[in-house]
């Protein structure tokens, strides 16, 4: 792999190309690199730089100088992949690195295969890919550049460093990981976090006491197959509990999404017909759309909701919903289309949310749930918490119950009783009315659905 920088500081990278496995790898000439200081492009007195043109402070690299930069790499190590550097580029991640890899030739090594003949797969199968990291500094560099040039503009985050350096070494870091023999066990690079559904496993070290706390017994007992297994969970769960957004970013597989519902707390929906605000202000109550019951309990279904409950408190209601489920929950049903009836087997009718919240520590051996109440308009007292924080409410191990409101929405009496408050769904218009049931999908996706990423090749500027 051969790897041009072009940069203002190239003193920069002299500690970090002579250091640890970088280091080694130049040695063993896995990478070579050329550093190309964009001030040698210049002509004697000339600047590298210019002010924008318009109104407006700030310097950015002039097009002539950074032409000669690459046509400079390009005369020495032939055409290379061009890549920028800059805030506003696509947001650097493993799925990013691994598309890079597999354009510039970098293929995993068969374990089948012998040491020696790994070695020269990988020497040949990208020991000519050249890759040129463009590094600007000040404002940047002339919008023209990018357009014309670059094969791929990376940012390294939502943050604006002073210039393209440290991103090109992060890069670096963690492209360089990625070629078989650069890091010595390839086998830890494949385990490594965001390699796959799970993040890696924590690991601990001897002593086996420290500061009062101990190294787990089952690192100690010498029992691989059962450390393994330990191993799987404890990633598993730290995934699910702190990172569910890489997990359902990650592509996971059906064993992946089994482990990681056993820590996933047991999630509830009930729909409020009662206990809501009804036109005038009043709290009142309103009533059941057939359209609902299918519709909520089919998205219950899709996201792995234990029940979903209807709350009115009028019996005529229930004896309507009664006489619905009767069918749906009959052999009849079942017959004339099974997958609904096994949607519509989640509801549950109750009086009350008091009857909700007793059903669920019934079947909760004892826990009182968590209700997260949802509402158009952001009020009530209880902390308001948007779509990434399933760490904070997962955390509290307590199953969990999202309440929708019919009519008006949710009355105070209910939105007192709520321990979090969601954000409200919102389009880019004024426009606040969803029915329930668009609601009820939107939310549960958000929260708990899986979201897969870098699905296409996923390299374009
Ligand atoms: N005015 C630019 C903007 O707001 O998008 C920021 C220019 S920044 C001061 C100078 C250079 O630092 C950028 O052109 C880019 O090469 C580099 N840089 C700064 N932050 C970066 C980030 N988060 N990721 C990648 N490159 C970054």
């Amino acid at each position: 792999m051969k790897i041009s920088i072009i940069t203002v500081f190239p003193e920069l990278y002299e500690k970090f190309l002579s250091t640890s496995l970088i280091a080694r790898a130049i040695e063993e000439k896995r990478v070579a690199f050329n550093i190309v200081r964009l001030s040698d492009m210049c002509i004697a007195k000339e600047r590298i730089d210019e002010p924008t043109c318009g109104p407006g402070v700030g310097m950015i690299i002039k097009p002539l100088v950074l032409e000669k930069a690459i046509d400079t790499c390009e005369q020495k190590w032939g055409s290379g992949f061009k890549i920028f550097f800059s805030p506003q580029g696509k947001r650097l991640d493993q799925s990013v690195l691994k598309n890079v890899a597999s354009t510039l030739g970098v293929k995993k090594t068969s374990v089948s295969v012998s040491d020696d003949t790994k070695d020269s797969v990988q020497k040949n199968n990208n020991a000519n890919s050249h890759v040129i990291l463009v590094c600007p500094r000040y404002e940047g560099i002339d919008a023209r550049l990018e357009e014309h040039y670059a094969d791929l503009v990376l940012s390294i985050g939502d943050y604006v460093l002073m210039g393209g350096d440290l991103p090109a070494q992060v890069f670096l870091e963690s492209f360089l990981r990625l070629i078989p023999k650069i890091v010595g066990k390839q086998d830890s690079v494949e385990q490594d976090s965001f390699s796959g559904p799970f993040l890696d496993y924590p690991s601990y070290g001897l002593p086996k006491v420290w500061k009062e706390k101990n190294v787990p017994e089952i690192l100690l007992s010498g029992d691989h197959g059962k450390i393994d297994t330990w191993r799987k969970e404890q990633a598993c769960k730290k995934t699910v509990l702190k990172r569910f957004d890489w997990f359902a970013q990650s592509k996971p597989d059906n064993d992946a999404i089994a482990l990681a519902k056993k820590y996933i707390p047991a999630h509830y929906v009930v729909v409020m017909h009662s206990q809501i605000v009804i036109k005038g202000g009043r709290v009142g109550e309103s009533s059941i759309a057939s359209l609902d019951i299918h519709d909520i309990a089919r998205a219950s279904a899709t996201y792995g909701i234990k029940n979903y409950f209807i709350v009115s408190g009028l019996e005529d209601q229930h004896k309507i919903l009664k006489t619905f489920l009767g069918f749906w929950h009959s052999e009849a049903g079942a017959k004339y289309n099974k997958s609904r009836y096994d949607a519509v087997a989640l509801v549950r009718p109750k009086f009350s949310l008091q009857e909700v919240r007793d059903a669920i520590k019934a079947q909760e051996n004892g826990q009182e749930p968590l209700i997260i109440a949802t509402s158009a308009q952001q009020h009530g007292n209880a902390p308001v918490i948007d779509y990434s924080c399933q760490s904070q409410v997962w955390e509290k191990q307590r199953p969990v119950v999202f309440v929708f409101g019919t009519g008006q929405g949710l009355s105070d009496g209910v939105l007192d009783q709520s321990d979090f408050i969601l954000t409200p769904v919102n389009g880019l218009t004024n426009y606040n009315h969803l029915s329930v049931r668009s609601a009820v999908s939107i939310i549960l996706d958000r929260w708990l659905g899986l979201h897969p990423k870098g699905v296409g090749k996923n390299l374009e500027k």
